[in-house]
């Protein structure tokens, strides 16, 4: 279980300071498929950048399991339980000199593992681009390219995927494609938290919170859920 704790972020000082988010608390279950909506500038994007360790939040605490994993002072438990968080971005990152292969071997590569060709591609393979290994990032669409950031995201196997406006960048038909893909995730057990502004996209998951000047305002479990 994922725990958001009274967390608060601050950016600047003194008469500049900014309130990005306002004592934010949050339980996620395991298998667990929520939306965050809220206006622009509401700390959608601050929640997932702390929960996933892309940021320092201010005030408050972030557990996996009941163990702290915002503390500051890296130590080696932190980096390992962060291993079992991924980001996914709404631009997709990838390193447009690699291959898709390539580019979702990268994690394997840092972290230290034997870097495994089949391993890549089978997870290219999960998101339905088993024959796109070879191609570039510039010889792909939109939406396989986020597919391929996805299939990265997902190599170290992850528990808990973080996305921020993953389909922010792409038609309706390519988003509905990363859509069916992240309820297949979802099924299959990973638990996901996607920043979304598209009512339709949040729809599919299972629970909703509501951001407003950096507080939630609503927590529920969206209309697709029965019992
Ligand atoms: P959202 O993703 O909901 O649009 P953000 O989380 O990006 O909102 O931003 C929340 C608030 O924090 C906004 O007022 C934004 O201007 C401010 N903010 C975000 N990042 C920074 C930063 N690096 N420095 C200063 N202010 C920031
Ligand atoms: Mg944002």
């Amino acid at each position: 279980m994922l725990e958001v704790k009274n967390v608060s972020k601050y950016y600047g000082q003194g008469h500049t300071r900014v309130t990005a988010l306002d004592g934010v608390s949050m339980a996620v279950n395991d298998g667990d498929y929520v939306a965050i909506m809220g206006p622009s500038g509401s700390g959608k994007s601050t929640l997932v950048n702390i929960i996933g360790g892309l940021d320092s939040l201010s005030c408050g605490e972030i557990h996996l399991d009941g163990k702290r994993i915002d503390d500051r002072n890296e130590n080696s438990l932190v980096e390992l339980r962060r291993g079992e968080i991924a980001y996914i971005f709404q631009q997709y990152h990838l390193l447009p000199s690699l291959t898709a292969v390539e580019n979702v071997m990268l994690p394997l590569t840092f972290a230290g593992t034997r870097a495994d060709q089949s391993t890549a591609l089978k997870m290219l393979e999960e998101v339905g681009l088993g024959k796109r290994g070879h191609h570039r990032p510039a010889q792909l669409s939109g939406g396989e390219q986020q597919r391929v950031a996805i299939a990265r995201a997902l190599v170290g196997k992850p528990r808990l995927i973080l996305a921020d406006e993953p389909t922010g960048n792409m038609d309706r038909k390519t988003g509905a494609q990363i859509m069916a893909l992240f309820d297949f995730l979802n099924k299959e057990g990973h638990t996901i938290i996607t920043v979304t502004h598209d009512p339709a996209v949040a729809e599919l998951a299972h629970r909703l919170i509501m951001l407003e000047d950096g507080k939630i305002t609503e927590d529920r479990p969206t209309t697709a859920v029965c019992g």
